[in-house]
């Protein structure tokens, strides 16, 4: 629900994007468009990463039920559509394909339609704060269209689920566009990693993902675009609280009080600098750590729901040990020596920004097709499927945590595509697994360990 906010920021830059929309002609497409170099090799190793991750996609047909609101233009549907089909392939080394994914999408002038469909298939967990209603009241207030999106729990078929909503016209060009429905989609990667509890994650963590996948979909296909998008995206950063400008210091000193978590309000205001240090941290991990290491990271975070609760440290005291003790076992470095070098990096790419958003055009098209033009991306919705839904509920991973045997939560849980003590066993009652030696029974929908069976340990790591 941390993306309720997001609406904020696009309207800040539905003010940018209508101008480009009056200048399209005339920078779609420059006679000779300028170059910049990466700022750093952090930069160019990420995007390598990035890429090869891409290319390694599973390009197999994913299992995404689209729900349009009947009117929506067809060029915003197909886009959109698009976008959440590459990005659904992409993650696939993390969430795989099969599992089913319920979009729903509508232009602004269709807001009301879409939250009539959408709402009732929610939780009142997912349905919470009324974050659906602010969207609709903004888009009222706002002139030339809003664009953004919500990602909330896991809804009442225990489906993964997000809501998009596009302003018209829609200016082609823009990055902010492209990447809403990757950086929603991204959201429910880590719902399916954390049991949909974000509580372990500080909110960098949650937004910077999500708009660092959503940045590097946006500039996919030229290194020029992203260069673009990256520079745009840092620069509307706000100022320190402080004043003055994002020195390392003044980073790493924002790190350091956002590592001092509260209760996630679900009506609060998450700040936009979450979203652009968080890109740039995000960034920093994926080029030393691929985007497997990091999310192997994520998984492990699981391992500190029971002791992080509602993210309240005050409330929660161990909840910060774990995190800790979890980040430094996967990126083998404390947190506070990541806050240093992640606030080096970010203080120097955002002084490259300020120079290179003068040089590149903000319009992507200026380096590259929109990205969807040349895709042709089928989805394959079949409600008879028989479908496995292991969403990692609360309980299932407060009981894998039980069963560790030393007692470290820092243990990562089973994988989350396979039959596991305490996972659902939806339409398998009875049926046979085992996991790591041990076998089990699908009980009362649970895959529920044989008498006298224990789950061994996997052989490799
Ligand atoms: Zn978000």
């Amino acid at each position: 629900m941390l993306t309720v906010k997001e609406p904020r920021r696009r309207n800040r830059w539905a003010v940018v994007t209508c101008i480009l929309a009056g200048l399209a002609v005339s920078c779609a497409l420059p006679a000779s468009a300028s170059t910049v170099a990466d700022p750093d090799p952090i930069f160019t190793q990420a995007r390598i990463n990035f890429q090869f991750q891409l290319n390694h996609r599973d390009t197999g047909a994913p299992n995404i039920f689209f729900h349009v609101s009947s009117g929506t233009p067809a060029s915003v549907v197909n886009m959109m559509e698009q976008e959440v089909i590459i990005t659904d392939q992409f993650w696939s080394f993390v969430r795989p394909i099969n599992h089913p994914v319920e979009v729903y999408l509508a232009d602004d002038s269709r807001i009301a339609d879409l939250i009539a469909a959408y709402e009732p298939t929610l939780t009142p967990q997912g349905d919470a704060g009324g974050w659906l209603q602010d969207i609709a009241n903004r888009i009222k207030k706002t002139d030339g269209g809003l664009f953004g999106g919500g990602s909330p729990a896991y809804d009442r078929n225990n489906h993964a689920n997000f809501m998009l909503h596009v302003g018209t016209p829609s200016p082609d060009g823009s990055g902010f566009w492209t990447q809403t429905p990757s950086h929603e989609y991204t959201h429910t990667i880590q719902r399916y990693l954390l049991g949909s509890d974000f509580g372990p994650l500080y909110t960098w963590e949650v937004e910077g993902q999500a708009d660092y996948i959503g940045a590097n979909f946006a500039g996919r296909n030229s290194n020029t675009a992203f260069q673009s998008y990256w520079a745009q995206m840092l620069t509307s950063i706000p100022a320190p609280k402080n004043g003055g400008v994002w020195t390392s210091i003044a980073v790493e000193s924002w790190f350091k009080g956002a590592a001092n978590t509260q209760a996630r309000n679900l009506g609060g205001e998450v700040s936009q600098i979450n979203y652009i240090l968080g890109a740039i941290a995000q960034k920093y991990l994926v080029a030393k750590y691929k985007l497997t290491g990091v999310e192997h990271y994520y998984a492990d975070l699981a391992g500190a729901i029971n002791a992080c609760g509602d993210g309240d440290l005050a409330t929660h005291p161990q909840c910060d040990g774990l995190r800790h003790q979890i980040f430094t076992k996967n990126f083998h470095m404390t947190l506070e020596s990541f806050y240093k070098a992640a606030a080096n990096l970010a203080a120097s790419e955002i002084k490259w920004a300020l120079k290179t958003s003068l040089t590149l055009s903000p319009d992507l098209r200026s380096y590259q097709l929109t990205p969807w033009s040349n895709l042709h991306l089928t989805v394959n919705p079949d409600p008879t499927v028989d479908v496995p839904v292991y969403a990692p509920s609360y309980t299932a991973l407060n009981a894998l945590s039980q069963q560790n045997p030393n007692g470290s939560a820092s243990e990562s849980p089973y994988p989350p595509n396979t039959p596991a003590p305490n996972r659902t066993c939806p339409n398998n009652e009875g049926g046979h697994a085992t996991l790591y030696g041990g076998a089990m029974t699908c009980t009362n929908g649970i895959w529920v360990l044989d008498p006298g069976q224990s789950i061994g340990t996997p052989s490799t790591p």
